[in-house]
């Protein structure tokens, strides 16, 4: 009697790749003039929108200065 059987080997759930700073939300120039919070955001909808000139900055770089969140401009 022949039995087939298939085992899959349980594969580990998928994880994102590792960012050195995973509080840094990478913006577009489809983004500009960004804005925080950012229009598709609601858990970051806590205080009045501040516009970031991201695009000003030497590294691209902007911090919020109400809640602190990070974000960085990619050159596409
Ligand atoms: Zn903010």
């Amino acid at each position: 009697m022949l039995k087939s059987r298939r085992d899959r080997p349980s594969q580990p759930a998928a994880s994102p790749p590792p960012a050195a700073e995973p509080n840094v939300r990478t913006v577009t120039r489809k983004d500009l003039p960004l804005s925080c919070p950012m229009p598709d955001a609601e858990v970051w909808n806590m205080h009045p929108r501040v516009y970031l000139p991201i695009e000003d900055d030497p590294n691209h770089e902007a911090i919020c200065p109400y809640c602190g969140a990070k974000y960085k401009l990619r050159d596409e």
